[in-house]
């Protein structure tokens, strides 16, 4: 049976550190699916299209990567795909409280499926999708911490 992980999230958009875990997540399973949430509590600035695009073009010389979306629960989400492990990113310890109690929620929700965490690099442990906007907005370069395409969509939303 293959092994497939699946990899949720806002990705508003796609950043070096999202790429990391994908990579080492494949180093693990054969098949990394990264789920696109249609909806976040978060404010989304690219369309779920966009966000899948652009996550595409990063993850196109990656063997075993698939890009989806979805809406509704995580775990019957990776039900219905056949996933049996949900992969999470741990960058420091403020990320650990709400991970944590998402973890157990899901659990309660499917027992049958489980969540692991990983850390990126430890270059990119700082990096998040809404830093990264926030800089742009400003006038900053990021192409440190996004590819070039990624930077490219971020002024174009952003710098009027
Ligand atoms: P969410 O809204 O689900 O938190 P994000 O796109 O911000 O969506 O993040 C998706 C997942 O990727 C989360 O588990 C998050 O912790 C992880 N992640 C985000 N940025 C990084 C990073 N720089 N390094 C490692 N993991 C990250």
């Amino acid at each position: 049976m293959k092994k497939r992980v699946l990899y949720p999230g806002t990705f508003d958009p796609v950043t070096y550190g999202h790429i990391d875990l994908i990579k080492r997540a494949l180093k693990i399973s054969d098949e990394v699916i990264v789920a696109v949430a249609e909806r976040s509590s978060k404010d989304i600035l690219f369309s779920t299209e966009e966000r899948m695009d652009l996550l595409k073009k990063a993850t196109k010389g990656l063997r075993g990567v698939k890009i989806e979306s979805f809406d509704g629960l995580v775990v019957d989400f990776a039900k219905s795909v056949g996933a049996h492990v949900i992969l999470r990113g741990l960058r420091m310890v403020s990320d650990f409280e709400y991970e944590f109690q998402m973890a157990l929620t899901n659990r309660k929700f499917n027992p049958n499926i489980e969540t692991i965490f990983m850390m990126p690099n430890e270059s990119y442990s700082y990096l998040s999708s809404r830093l990264i906007k926030e800089a742009v907005s400003l006038g900053a370069r990021v192409k440190d911490f996004v590819p070039h395409f990624v930077e490219a969509a971020l002024k174009k939303a952003l710098v009027k």
